[in-house]
């Protein structure tokens, strides 16, 4: 049976008190960008739920695809309408129950509208004796193989048996926006599918060494984004030289304390170009104790010179569980190709994991910081991509 449309549930919006109506219409948005290519006439929006009807002609493997990619969205299902009569949706429901095997079943009614003729138990229990009849399954209320779920709008019904999984969290955008710091690594891109998820709007800030490191940094790069692209409309990524800098404090820093340089002239470049679009935090994909640079006394040192909050959402995660989240999200492939990191250029093996205070003063004393800020920002390479990668623009940042 070809379904007649969608339906989407989601918990977290539900719960959102005066904003729902916001939260809503961001999750249909975001439903017609991520899908609406694919062939849907119509979001309606319902009380709790949303149904999304496709055209005539749409793919509906395609469909299924792009709706588990929208953030928000809990779960969803491919549904079957019917006219608001008890006769016509037990045809409906006969007609599901032939074309599954099971051996034992419930049928699940939910009444919004409240003037139908019958009752939510009395309709399960009419469509459920003639379900068992037809198939001879049993009834289990509690563990059945098979469920039939029947809504009763105001306007009509529609029925639904296998429940797809959503992404979960809240729709891109309703939280406003954020800049992350994305190496081409393992760990940032899982920090920024975590932020996305709650409902972040991300712009994206890569840092590379070129020429001396290979192209290969920013080109992973790109295919990250692309691939979280999938979940936000548009995706900014800013590609910001960093040899020059790296040369500076190398210069003037003894190699100890150069990865936690490195670390807060990003901290200060990547901030610009959040108050650029309007952020409000930064995100980066730092876990306590896993590098020596990400030990508590430095992750002080590098917040110090940010002025928007720096979140981490990997802060208190396990290598291996960020690792089968990355593979669960399909950015664990790209993160392992070959690249050269820019941050191990020109640093030893024994970074400071305690960073003295005034020790940073002391190095950064002699450093130029404003004006490799501002030409690091100067020189940086804006880049736009979809989620097809094909309706990339530049411009410089
Ligand atoms: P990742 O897997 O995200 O690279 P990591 O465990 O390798 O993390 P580091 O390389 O020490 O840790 O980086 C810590 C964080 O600093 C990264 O998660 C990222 O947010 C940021 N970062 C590091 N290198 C870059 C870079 N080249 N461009 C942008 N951000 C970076
Ligand atoms: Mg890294």
């Amino acid at each position: 049976m070809r379904p007649d449309c969608f339906v989407v549930h989601y918990h977290e919006i539900a719960l959102k008190g005066q904003n729902r109506v916001f939260f809503e219409r961001k999750l249909r948005q975001n439903i017609l960008w991520t899908a609406g290519k694919l062939g849907i006439r119509e979001v309606r929006l319902l009380r709790g739920r949303i149904l999304v009807f496709p055209t005539a002609q749409y793919d509906i493997d395609g469909l299924i695809a792009a709706l588990k990619n929208v953030f928000g969205i809990a779960y969803f299902a491919p549904a079957y309408k019917a006219a608001q009569d008890p006769d016509a949706i037990t045809e409906i429901a006969l007609k599901l129950a032939d074309s599954h095997t099971f051996s034992s079943f419930r049928i699940s009614t939910q009444r919004a509208k409240k003037t139908f003729p019958m009752g939510s138990v009395q309709l399960n229990s009419h469509i459920g004796t003639l379900v068992q009849k037809k198939t001879g399954a049993r009834v289990d209320l509690k563990k059945a193989e098979f469920t039939i779920f029947i809504e009763i709008f105001d306007s009509d019904a529609i029925l639904y048996c296998e429940r797809i999984e959503g992404a979960g969290g809240l729709p891109v955008g309703v939280s406003n926006t954020a800049a992350v710091l994305l190496s081409s690594g393992i760990d940032s891109p899982v920090a920024a599918y975590k932020i996305m998820r709650r409902g972040v709007n991300l712009v994206f800030v890569h840092f590379h060494s070129m020429p001396v490191t290979s192209a290969a940094s920013v080109e992973n790069t790109k295919r990250l984004v692309q691939r979280l692209a999938r979940h936000q409309k548009k995706a900014k990524l800013y590609l910001v030289p960093f040899l020059e800098i790296q040369q500076h404090i190398t210069s003037l820093t003894p190699p100890s304390y150069r990865v936690l340089l490195y670390r807060r002239m990003m901290m200060r470049i990547a901030e610009k170009f959040a108050f650029k679009n309007k952020g409000k935090a930064l995100v980066t994909g730092e876990n306590v104790g896993q590098v020596a640079s990400q030990t508590l006394p430095n992750m002080l040192a590098i917040n110090e010179v940010a002025h928007l909050p720096v979140l981490r959402p990997l802060a208190g995660d396990d290598k291996q569980d960020i690792i089968n989240f990355a593979q669960k999200i399909g950015t664990f492939a790209i993160s392992i190709e070959p690249y050269d990191d820019c941050c191990s250029l020109f640093v030893p093996d024994n970074p400071e994991t305690s960073a003295k205070p005034d020790k940073i003063m002391e190095y950064e004393q002699n450093l130029p910081i404003d004006q490799l800020v501002k030409t690091a920002v100067k020189e940086t390479e804006m880049i736009i991509l979809g989620k097809n990668g094909k309706d990339s623009a530049k411009q410089n940042g």
